[in-house]
């Protein structure tokens, strides 16, 4: 099966319309070891009335054939030779030496990131809990707190007549080095908007998921796209939106957040924080992030 990017760093090739609008599609095919993508353009605000489409105009991301799948130890090196040729993902603060403990609550934006010794002990094959239409046969890693309310949400969105996917879970500090120095290789300008520096992705918590949808292809216009701002539309996308806080996932980077998280809007990335607080920021419309940098110690703690 092909493999594939991811979202957030997922490979992504920025596409500029004539009169400098931007034309923004995502497609992404993903798998595990290189993701890839990134927005292209800022995803302005919500309404857009203009033109005929009826579509709003969202950030494109185009998959990018990743040559590095599953092996590890290749990748790896891989990172470590590119590394020096690449804009560095080095610490650069305090931040970038956290090590966070089993809380689901570690604050992780592109201004505070964690260690990049850091990996949950708890990690399980979320592939040996759901089954290939929804794995897609990918393999997923996730924390063990996160299977029983995943796997009860996605139980209950079958039983509605859906068809989610989960397309990425836990994504090691290394996996996102590779996608880290792919980006800056092909577009270092945009790099650090649309991708984020390893050390500074949630997925590295091991409580993030990235959600797929059948109806995106049809939606987007792309036969093999995973990825893309149009999530939000798809019947999916809509039920993730209305529920998944009644399971503990909240939307970790919604159009509105991107002054605090430093990453655009991500309607298919939900982060898994616990009942009771996803509900209240649910009920408050409240980012995560907002929620944290406005009730949390300042997170760089050497
Ligand atoms: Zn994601």
């Amino acid at each position: 099966m092909k493999q594939g990017l991811f979202c957030v760093f997922c490979i992504i090739v920025m596409v500029w319309v004539s009169g400098c609008q931007p034309a923004t599609a995502v497609s992404i095919t993903h798998p595990s070891a290189t993701p890839t993508a990134v927005a292209t353009v800022p995803p302005t605000a919500t309404s857009t009335s203009t033109s005929s489409a009826t579509l709003p105009p969202p950030p494109t991301f185009t998959a990018v054939p990743s040559s590095t799948p599953t092996a590890i130890p290749s990748a790896t090196a891989t990172i470590a030779a590119t590394a020096t040729a690449v804009p560095s993902p080095t610490p650069t603060s305090a931040c970038d030496l956290r090590i966070p403990g089993d809380a689901l609550d570690t604050v992780v934006t592109l201004q505070y990131g964690i260690s990049r010794d850091y990996a949950p002990a708890d990690l399980v094959s979320l592939n040996d809990y759901l089954p290939y239409r929804v794995t897609q046969g990918y393999p997923i890693e996730i924390r063990q707190p996160v299977v029983e309310p995943l796997v009860q949400m996605i139980e209950d969105m079958e039983a509605a007549g859906l068809h989610p996917e989960v397309l990425s879970g836990y994504r090691s500090y290394s996996a996102q080095s590779i996608a880290w120095a792919k980006w800056n290789e092909k577009n270092p300008e945009t790099a650090a908007i649309v991708s984020a520096p390893p050390g500074h992705s949630e997925h590295q918590l091991g409580t993030t998921l990235d959600f797929g949808s059948p109806e995106l292809p049809d939606l987007v216009g792309e036969e093999d796209i995973e990825f893309h701002t149009y999530f939000y539309m798809t019947s999916e996308g809509q039920w993730l939106l209305a529920h998944a806080h009644e399971y503990g996932f909240t939307l970790s980077y919604p159009r509105e957040a991107f002054e605090l998280t430093g990453f655009y809007y991500e309607p298919w990335h939900y982060r898994y924080i616990g009942v009771e607080l996803a509900t209240t920021l649910h009920e408050q419309g409240l980012a995560f992030t907002a929620y944290q940098l406005a009730n949390f110690p300042e997170p760089c703690i050497p």
